[in-house]
């Protein structure tokens, strides 16, 4: 009896979950193609431009409480665009934030951002079809967001940033896509998307990773791992998450802010970065320090807000040259019990390793 309900609902489901996901499915493509459709028209680049770019929340973003991950396949179908090809990306938003799709042409520099209007994708698929574009997102706007033409065009820049033309998101689409632009790697753009936007403090990142990573390689890939103490915790333990799969929730990272007093106690401090072995239940630890100020960067002529964007393009020079900016503080080893007190909330880690 038991099974012959089983089947019974298996086959409702069946005949009945098709046409649903197929029908959320198309109103979802459509609304990707018809972003991608109106961004290149305005662009003036055809599919397969390999000058093209393509970030978007969708994927993250659930609008009128459908997924949006179908507006992907949009994109995709209508540009070319894709992960595998590494011109298209995800950017990490709230669920309840609006899905938008942004478009940059890095032989022109120009821009296109679409945002979706709230109520986009509850039109059935023809009538969304049947629309022009100005009814379905509520707000297109294309601007100028290269660098180098930024550097000379501050005022211009600082309307595309007043004005909000990408509704907030001007600095984490501006800085992301500039650095693609001049060859950023696949894997580092993907971690700056799940950062939210580029900032030194991610750039920081990369190259904690890489001096831990040539000082203290992965030998045994089953048995070792990383464990990040992040204390003090700032953008760069975004990218370590990622690069590392050093997450909180399987302990391999702990964050833990410091006051202003203890950083100035112990300066530049960059947390603590442990290369461990589960098998042995051991491992070697380096306390880092990371200094901002170690070379003095070319100065901006450009928006102020662009500084930091143009201090990211600076800083891809010494991706190979991390130990300019990083010093070991300390090094020691770490067996189980140091571990646990290390990233136990009753102890002081910077007090743990014995460097403050
Ligand atoms: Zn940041």
């Amino acid at each position: 009896m038991e099974r012959k309900c089983t089947i019974i609902v298996a086959v409702l489901l069946m005949t009945a979950l098709p046409g649903l996901v197929l029908a959320q499915g198309s109103t979802m493509e459509e609304l990707g193609s018809k972003a991608a459709k109106a961004a290149m028209d305005q662009l003036g680049v055809e599919k397969g431009d390999q000058n093209l770019l393509i970030l978007t929340s969708a994927g993250y973003a659930i609008a009128d409480g459908q997924t949006t991950q179908a507006a992907i396949k949009g994109l995709t179908e209508e540009s070319g665009n894709s992960i595998g090809d590494g011109n298209l990306f995800q950017v990490l938003r709230p669920y309840w934030k609006p899905v938008w799709f942004f478009f940059f042409d890095k032989a022109s520099g120009e821009a296109v951002y679409m945002e979706a209007e709230s109520n986009a994708t509850e039109k059935s698929l023809d009538e969304l079809k049947a629309l022009p574009a100005d009814k379905v997102f509520s707000k297109i706007s294309k601007a100028n967001v290269d660098m180098d033409y930024l550097g000379n065009h501050t005022e211009e820049g600082n309307a595309t940033f007043n004005r909000m033309a990408f509704n907030g998101n001007e600095f984490a689409l501006v800085s992301i896509s500039n650095v693609w632009a001049r060859g950023g790697s696949f894997d580092f753009i993907q971690e700056t998307c799940f950062h939210d936007h580029l900032c030194p403090g991610v750039t920081s990142g990369l190259f904690l990773a890489k001096y831990v990573e040539k000082r203290l390689p992965i030998n045994n890939t089953t048995a070792e791992s990383y464990k990040v103490i992040a204390c003090p915790n700032w953008c760069k333990d975004d990218l370590l998450q990622i690069r590392w799969d050093a997450t909180p929730g399987k302990s391999s990272m702990f964050v833990m802010a410091l006051t202003n007093a203890e950083k100035k106690a112990v300066p530049n401090i960059a947390g603590i970065y442990i290369r461990w072995n589960d098998t042995s239940k051991s491992g070697d630890a380096l306390a880092l320090g990371f200094n901002f100020s170690a070379v003095e960067l070319p100065s901006w002529n450009g928006p102020a807000w662009g500084s930091m964007i143009y201090q990211d393009i600076v800083l891809m020079e010494y991706a190979d040259k991390p130990e300019t900016f990083i010093s070991t503080i300390k090094e020691f080893e770490v067996d189980a019990q140091t571990l646990a007190m290390l990233q136990n909330a009753g102890m002081h880690p910077l007090k743990v390793a014995g460097v403050m």
